[in-house]
Formats: C-alpha cells, sequence, structure tokens
C-alpha cells in the first residue's frame, strides 16, 4: 500500500511518515499541492492524506485535481486545523471520503484510513447507474434505458468520466486532461463536440438529457427531473 501525504508542517510530515512506514506503507511526502499533484503522477498512490491549509494550492483545490484529473476513486482523507463545519462541507464537495481535524491520534487515522480503503471499489469491473443509464466498465458498455449505446472509445470515456462524477460539475478543463489524457493544448471545443456527440447518442431513443451544461464552466450527469 503506497499512502502520499501532502503537508507542509515539517513535524506531523514526519511523524506521519514514521509512523506509517512502521505499519507497513509505502510513504512519499509532498510539502505542497503542486508537489503533491506530480507526486501523485509518478508514483499513483493508493491512498492520499491531504493538509488543507497549504501554501500555494489549497488542499480543497488539490483534492479536487486528483479526482478529476488523476482518478475518481482515489481514497482521500483531510487534515484540517480547523474545526469549521464549513470546512468539512466543503471537502466532502471536492471529494474527499473523509476529514479529520488537528490534533489527531495516529490510531484514529489509521482507522479512517482502513475504512476508506475499503469502501474503494475496485476499478474496471463495476456496474455504474444513473438514473436509467448503466455502464459496464468491465465490457465498456452502455445501455440507456435497455437500449444498448454504440459508442467510440473517446465517448465511452467521456461518458464514463461522466458518471464517475454523477451530480457533480466538472470543468471542460478537467473532462479534457482525464478523457484526451494531456494537460498541454486543452482544446475546449473537442469537449463541447464530444459532449454533442454523446447526447445524440443517449437521447436517440427519446429519453431525456442527462447531460446539463453549465454555463462558463463545464458540464453535470445527472438524474433527469420528470416532467409533471
Ligand atoms: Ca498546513
Amino acid at each position: 500500500m503506497r499512502v502520499l501525504i501532502i503537508e507542509d508542517e515539517e513535524h506531523i510530515a514526519d511523524f506521519l511518515r514514521r509512523g506509517l512506514s512502521f505499519k507497513g506503507y509505502t510513504v512519499d511526502v509532498a510539502r505542497t499541492g503542486e508537489a503533491g499533484l506530480d507526486a501523485a503522477r509518478d508514483k499513483p498512490p493508493d491512498i492520499v492524506v491531504l493538509d488543507v491549509m497549504l501554501p500555494g494550492m489549497n488542499g480543497f483545490e488539490v483534492c479536487l485535481r486528483l479526482r478529476q484529473g488523476l482518478d475518481p476513486t482515489l481514497p482521500i482523507i483531510m487534515l484540517t486545523a480547523k474545526d469549521a463545519t464549513e470546512d468539512k462541507i466543503e471537502g466532502l464537495d471536492a471529494g474527499a471520503d473523509d476529514y479529520i481535524a488537528k490534533p489527531f491520534s495516529f490510531d484514529e487515522l489509521l482507522a479512517r484510513m482502513r475504512a476508506a480503503l475499503r469502501r474503494r471499489q475496485p476499478q474496471g469491473r463495476e456496474v455504474l447507474r444513473v438514473d436509467d443509464l448503466t455502464l459496464n466498465t468491465a465490457a465498456r458498455e452502455a445501455v440507456r434505458d435497455g437500449r444498448s449505446v454504440d459508442l467510440t472509445t473517446r465517448e465511452y470515456d467521456l461518458l464514463e468520466f461522466l458518471v464517475r462524477h454523477a451530480g457533480q460539475v466538472v470543468s471542460k478543463e478537467a473532462i479534457f486532461e482525464r478523457v484526451w489524457g494531456y494537460t498541454y493544448d486543452i482544446d475546449s471545443d473537442a469537449v463541447k463536440v464530444y459532449i454533442s456527440y454523446l447526447r445524440a447518442k443517449l437521447t436517440a431513443g427519446g429519453e431525456p438529457d442527462l447531460i446539463h451544461t453549465v454555463r462558463g464552466i463545464g458540464y453535470v450527469l445527472k438524474e433527469s427531473v420528470p416532467v409533471t
């Protein structure tokens, strides 16, 4: 098990590094959010322990980027000095699995890490559902209301990304990074075009549109609201 600690406070980072190494984890430490994102790309962790208060990019932003850019199922536990409820909500909205206020006990952190790792579903063999849309990730098949939807590789990747983030607004940049796989030369027009292909295929049987445009930001896939 590889754990990535993103924490700027040296004594806490060292304490975690020693404790987790002793428990058998392979530990990487990054001191800034940017360094943490690089480390996660170089050596993909099984779980991340992420401080909220970091110099530069804060922990919430790092959490979003880890989730949207790298691995939507990566377990992330956030640490913060502040015990404010708003922080907790923001952390969970950003996609964190759990949240621990400093000071925390090492045993508590270990217990939360084990719980987060247990909750993680193995990727690649799941059935994902939103409304009447079902994705079989092993077979890379999409079914809408019993109708099989024929998708290209890129369309499928885009749809799986949206379904894994169902109910969350994802930016065109995040979609491009994840689906096209590179971060330079981001082409948000390509995203727009592929979204239109997907929409057409997903509504070809007269079903309601599940992909909603959030103007100026990106897209959210969510259940359709029945018209009454
Ligand atoms: Ca800090």
